[in-house]
């Protein structure tokens, strides 16, 4: 088959576009002929190489993919070939201590499609049978490919994490990202005042569009000022992060009391200085999340075939031009998702 892979850690130009071996499937597994693939920031980290990941190399990256059922393996049933699905991202192992409670993102045996295992920049991809869903209808394989792994992500943070409430101010951390874009839709559709932050003013215009209450250019503006004044000085309930280091303390300052800021990722570098006066007088809550569980998904693709939430895509490209796509995922002049067709 043709994929998009690299051998040695680098940059997009490591990106090759050739031959790889076709995977066959093992018993439980479903080979899925992709046909749409989203990017995310995860493809970059991978390819620069973080440890245990990938685990071996060449690799190919991918995290969310959709396509038609090519091949299913012994003992796969309710999958048939020609079958229209999503592949969520999430492997979890099904047996262990978190996955019989339904925390299936903290398996001990966790893995990301695409990370830890082959992901879909290429014409074909392994996945288990139990990571196939049907793509509701009305949906095209691009629009569904551009959701899995943000919006589980968004989900899970405002949802199982944050528990947030209709009423409250969210603060939504760079509002044109992918899990970004997500997280407008989600807290808007769970009923609260919804503050984003984005780096243009055509950003913040798109935010606005997608339901954002207000959209701070942080370029032009001192956001957590921003939150502040906006607030009436009262700050927000609730942060949702994926950026790091560059806002951290920002973040701190637009936290109301018993605020709780919720983080994904750390775009912006990891290492962060926490004046813990703000958390012991303010009664902060700061909260990890990782991906979501196989009971977000569910719920997640109700919510699409309700018309509830909506994929964003910027800009889709052929998956020949993979390491341009990674390129344009680092340069970040993109608001939602960029998304290979296979
Ligand atoms: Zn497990």
């Amino acid at each position: 088959m043709k994929a998009a892979f690299f051998r040695e850690h680098g940059g997009p130009e490591k990106i090759t576009y050739g031959d790889f071996p076709t995977p066959e499937p093992g018993p439980g597994e479903v080979i899925v002929r992709v046909k749409a693939c989203a990017l995310n920031h995860l493809d970059i980290w991978v390819l620069g190489g973080i440890p245990g990941l990938p685990p071996s190399l060449p690799h190919i990256l991918g995290n969310e993919i959709a396509g038609d059922v090519a091949e299913v393996g012994g003992g796969v049933k309710g999958i048939a070939p020609g079958d229209r699905v999503l592949v969520d991202p999430s492997y979890s192992c099904g047996v262990c201590e978190f996955c019989l409670r339904g925390e299936t993102n903290l398996c001990v045996e966790y893995k990301i499609v695409g990370a830890g295992l082959h992901g879909g920049f290429a014409q074909y991809c392994k996945v288990p049978a139990r990571n196939i869903h049907p793509i509701p209808e009305g949906m095209s394989y691009e629009e569904i490919a551009a959701t899995p792994l943000v919006f589980q992500t968004a989900w899970h943070m405002l949802t199982a994490r944050t528990q947030l409430k209709a009423g409250e101010d969210v603060l939504v951390q760079a509002g044109g990202s992918g899990t970004g874009t997500a997280a407008i839709q989600i807290a808007k559709l769970l009923g609260a005042r919804v503050f984003t932050t984005a780096g243009t003013d055509e950003k913040c215009e798109k935010a606005r569009e997608l339901g954002a209450d207000e959209a701070i250019n942080y370029k032009k503006k001192d956001f957590s000022q921003e939150v502040k004044r906006l607030t009436g000085g009262r700050g927000v309930d609730i942060i949702f992060e994926s950026v790091g280091a560059d806002v951290w303390e920002g973040c701190l300052k637009s936290l109301a009391r018993q605020g709780r800021l919720v983080t994904c990722g750390c775009t912006s570098g990891p290492i962060v200085q926490n004046d813990i006066r703000y958390l012991y007088m303010k009664n902060i809550s700061i909260m990890g999340s990782t991906m979501g569980t196989k009971e977000d998904i569910l719920t997640l693709l109700k919510l699409f075939g309700q018309g509830k939430l909506k994929p964003v895509i910027d800009r889709t490209f052929p998956l020949e031009e993979a390491g341009k796509a990674l390129e344009a995922m680092m340069g970040r002049s993109f608001f939602g998702k960029l998304v290979l067709t296979v």
